[in-house]
């Protein structure tokens, strides 16, 4: 289509010319640059990581599992012969096998040609008479791209807390999600972890085993429910291949972009006993289910959650031996109103001699010293302190990259009071660019590889309007946004989502605005998005082709 210069060449004039510029190589960045291919367009991808596999690249600590429905479900699903090709073995697959398995992609597509590793992109800014974005790196390449396509992550921005300190601590320090690449070695250390969220609950048990002392830093006791992680059958897994399709088509349309038909009774229609029953047979087997398939309800009505809650809590009680410490971990919100946590024996940890629990509600933090944490109650010596503390999830990556728009105007002030777009997918005053997994679209609460591919797919369908009308740039037209604000408010409000303070609201993070950050429609958004596209891009304003996007293709 357009000239294909060497990317990556600084010049002293005009920058060289892509198509696309893809920032991130995690699923979402990766099948982006497959589709934009399939496009014939040019297109590059930078990402800051080592290796390919985003969030899989990052986050190697140790525990670190799928939480989602996992193989062979958790993947790529668009092409039969990708889940043919690669045989997942467990049922929730730990971190390195889902980096391998990008790995694989990347190989197998011939992705990485187009992938500039170690790369981070500091600088982003749209020419509105040329219709492009220049892009500067870190590694010193000044590209021009007519399409900026952030598949940056939701959860890549790490929340490093603002701890008296923090910075005097003379042990090894690191955040679950910078994880470093060497291994990591506990024997013999006393080990601390603030933190007991998804990354911190997969990581105790298996610090605790391995380490002389872990200390655990919790501020919100949480919600645990067994992964019951299992070798995968292999006659399971051929009868899901042998009808692959229609899985894919199940998923797709299912509220959480998982192959399960979700239940339809009430939890308020069972008797206690019957509950109890239902409840119990998904703890043995593990897994999310115990939310999403027993009961309609449970993340609608606060009485049908609190009989979840109270069958997790009475779990909590029976399985840590002392009661004091089963009461410092007894959660009090709504379960599944943060993220549900999926873990491997994380009360079972608070059993074992070598491992203390500290309440910070109780006992707050004052500051890390060079040689460990002090609270209020005292001084906790450690040689190695984790911080397993969370992200600015969802909008943080985004504002970091801070991408220039429209007469100069920045993400960060565009968002300064509040974030908005029109479906997730695009921001008005930043014409050309896209987001996968952007805030409000479904991101988090569905199928992340498979919702991927579908934002992927349209973006693609997308910018093959554009060239096929010979139009130069898109953007949300005028009111939009807000329209699209107040859908996703009211699709919230009718969950219990809201009540809780938590990432999906922007809570974690000190002064950051609250809104909540996930469109909960799930497979009707996607509907929504393949609506959008059939009746043109309703809801977006367009350009005809500048002169200088015009001499690019031809
Ligand atoms: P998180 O859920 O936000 O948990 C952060 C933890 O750090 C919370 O316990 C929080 O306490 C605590 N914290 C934060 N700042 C603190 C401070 N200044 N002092 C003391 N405690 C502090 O982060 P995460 O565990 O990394 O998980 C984030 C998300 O990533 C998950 O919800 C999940 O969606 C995803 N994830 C997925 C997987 C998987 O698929 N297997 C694994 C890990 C993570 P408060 O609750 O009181 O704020």
């Amino acid at each position: 289509m357009s000239q294909n210069p060497t990317p990556g060449q600084p010049s002293a004039t005009a920058p060289p010319s892509l198509d696309a510029v893809v920032i991130g190589a995690g699923f979402g960045g990766m099948y982006a640059l497959h589709c934009l291919r399939e496009l014939g367009l040019s297109v590059r991808v930078f990402d800051d990581a080592v290796s390919v596999g985003g969030t899989w690249s990052w986050n190697r600590y140790p525990g670190a599992r799928v939480d989602f429905p996992g193989g062979p479900f958790y993947c790529y699903t668009f092409s039969e012969d990708l889940v043919r090709e690669w045989d997942w073995t467990e049922t929730q697959p730990d971190q390195p096998s889902v980096l391998a398995y990008l790995n694989f992609v990347a190989d197998r597509l011939d992705l990485r040609r187009d992938i500039q590793l170690q790369t981070r992109v500091t600088a982003a800014q749209y020419d509105e008479a040329a219709q492009r974005w220049t892009i500067q790196t870190s590694t010193g390449d000044r590209v021009s791209a007519q399409f900026l396509l952030c598949a940056v992550g939701t959860l890549s921005a790490a929340n490093r807390p603002d701890i008296p300190g923090l910075d005097s601590f003379a042990g090894e320090c690191f955040h679950t999600g910078h994880w470093p690449q060497h291994k990591v070695d506990f024997a013999g250390k006393r080990v601390g972890i603030i933190g007991t969220g998804s990354s911190g609950v997969q990581a105790i048990p298996v610090i605790a085993r391995s380490s002389a002392h872990l200390t655990v830093f919790q501020r919100t006791p949480q919600y645990a429910i067994p992964a019951g992680n299992r070798p995968l059958d292999p006659a399971f897994v051929r009868q899901i291949r042998d009808i692959w399709p229609q899985i894919r088509r199940q998923m797709v349309q299912s509220p959480f972009g998982a192959p399960f038909v979700p239940s339809t009774c009430s939890a308020l229609d069972d008797t206690p006993q019957q509950r109890q029953a239902l409840y119990e047979k998904h703890w043995q087997k593990g897994g999310l289910g115990i939310a999403f398939d027993t009961y309609h309800d449970i993340l609608f009505n606060a009485d049908a959650n609190r009989t979840l809650a109270d069958f997790v809590c009475a779990k909590i009680r029976r399985i840590v031996r002392d009661p004091v410490i089963a009461e410092k971990l007894m959660p009090d919100y709504l379960i599944g109103t943060k993220r549900l946590i999926l873990d491997e024996g994380y009360y079972e940890t608070f059993n074992r001699d070598n491992v203390s629990l500290v309440d910070l509600r109780e006992d707050p933090i004052e500051a890390v010293t060079p040689t460990g944490v002090r609270t209020r109650g005292g001084e906790h010596p450690l040689d190695m302190l984790i911080l397993a503390t969370g992200y600015d999830a969802i909008t943080g990556a985004l504002q970091n990259l801070n991408p220039r728009g429209r007469g100069g105007l920045t993400l960060k002030e565009a968002w300064a009071e509040r974030f908005s777009t029109y479906l997730g997918m695009a921001i008005r005053g930043f014409p050309n660019l896209f987001m996968i997994h952007g805030p409000q679209t479904p991101s988090v609460l569905f199928n992340m590889p498979l919702g991927a591919e579908l934002e992927a797919e349209w973006i693609r369908d997308c910018i093959g309007y554009l060239r096929e009308h010979r139009l130069g740039a898109i953007e949300p037209a005028p009111g939009v946004e807000a329209a699209w604000g107040e859908e996703v408010a009211e699709v919230a409000s009718h969950t219990l989502f809201p009540l809780t303070d938590s990432w999906y609201t922007g809570a974690n993070i000190p002064g950051k605005h609250r809104q909540f950050a996930v469109h909960l429609g799930g497979s009707q958004y996607f509907q929504r998005l393949s609506d959008v596209a059939a009746r043109g891009y309703e809801g977006f304003q367009v350009e005809p082709e500048s002169v200088a996007v015009s001499a690019q293709r031809t």
